[in-house]
């Protein structure tokens, strides 16, 4: 197996928006008849936990049922989407990925689901920048020290991720590809306990959701170098642009997005989409993501036409650089 870094080196700035499209709300009938459980496929306390936890109550609401969240890692979110993908088709299990269901295709030889035939998609739901952060004593002071520092220890340096495909583990590649230096990689089964033993001091340095690294940031907890979008992020003012600190190549964000198992009845689908929508224009969901670092997308992108059209150009974004760099995950 090769590494990612030529794929990497391939993507160069790598920026993961949503595409538009219209939406039609129309009733569920009964819906829903029993607990809807969102599955989160990484483990609780990180970024797509996060989320989920922030929309979970809103969505409640707007269906007049109650919902779960249930935390099923393992595998760079492969675990958790394959227990959807193969859930009754009834709108009671609903999935919330990120980047990696595009990815895992190319990476995973034996998945066992595929994107666009099992999953119905709901809505996109928010995109949101990356951080590169390291244990509050790391040495370097800033991110061109950092370059620096890891060239000259990359036998010790250690670098987390939340899983092979997981966001976390591309942008580390990135990292890697830019500087020119192949590191440690130490795979977690999310951003939740990569990033306590970053706090611990048990790795060095990583790369993840502003969603969860912005409170650590804030408390002095993990040390920042950069933000990988091209603008600062609002609630990080101090911490420069990986463009401004001499790595404009990594340049990554995070998509999320809902799913329901393939076979579910269209209009309980669009009531789903309507409750993320209602979610989405919540203003506590509104100033809870901003003070993370992101914001939801749109309505008209909060829909299955629109989510769907994402993950299709996506996943052929990624099965070309993937299959370009003849890498596989496992
Ligand atoms: N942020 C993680 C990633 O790198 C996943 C998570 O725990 O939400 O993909």
């Amino acid at each position: 197996m090769r590494t990612l870094s030529r794929m990497i080196a391939a993507i160069g700035a790598v920026s993961l928006v949503a595409a538009c499209s219209g939406n039609d709300g129309t009733s569920g009938g009964g819906y829903p008849e029993q607990n809807i459980t969102i599955v989160v496929p990484f483990s609780a306390g990180g970024p797509t936990d996060t989320v989920t936890r922030m929309i979970a109550d809103p969505m409640a609401k707007a269906l007049g049922g109650k919902v779960v969240v249930r935390n099923a890692e393992g595998a760079g979110g492969t675990v958790g989407a394959g227990d959807v993908a193969r859930a009754q088709p009834d709108g009671h299990t609903v999935l919330m990925h990120h980047i990696g269901m595009s990815t895992a295709p190319a990476l995973y030889k034996n998945l066992d689901y595929q994107p666009l035939e099992d999953f119905a998609t709901v809505g996109l739901v928010t995109e949101v920048p990356m951080t590169v952060v390291a244990r509050q004593n790391f040495e370097p002071a800033t991110f061109q020290d950092l370059v620096s520092h890891v060239k000259a220890n990359a036998g010790t340096v250690t670098l987390a991720n939340a899983g092979i495909g997981a966001a976390s583990h591309l942008c580390g590649l990135l990292f890697q590809s830019a500087a020119g230096v192949k590191l440690q990689e130490v795979p977690y089964q999310g951003t939740g306990p990569a990033l306590t033993d970053l706090v611990g001091g048990q790795v060095d340095f990583m790369c993840d959701q502003t969603t969860n690294t912005s409170g650590q940031i804030s408390a002095g907890k993990v040390k920042a170098y950069a933000v990988t979008t091209p603008d600062r992020v609002k609630s990080l003012p101090d911490v420069p642009t990986t463009t401004e600190a001499g790595m404009p190549q990594l340049r990554v964000s995070v998509w999320h997005g809902l799913y329901v198992p393939a076979g579910t009845p269209p209009e309980i689908v669009q009531k789903l989409s309507g409750a993320l929508q209602a979610a989405l224009a919540d203003q506590a969901v509104i100033d809870q993501m901003a003070k993370l670092g992101t914001a939801p997308v749109t309505a008209a992108d909060a829909t299955p036409e629109a989510h769907r059209t994402h993950l299709d150009e996506q996943l052929k974004t990624w099965a070309k650089i993937i299959a370009d760099a003849g890498v596989q995950a496992s």
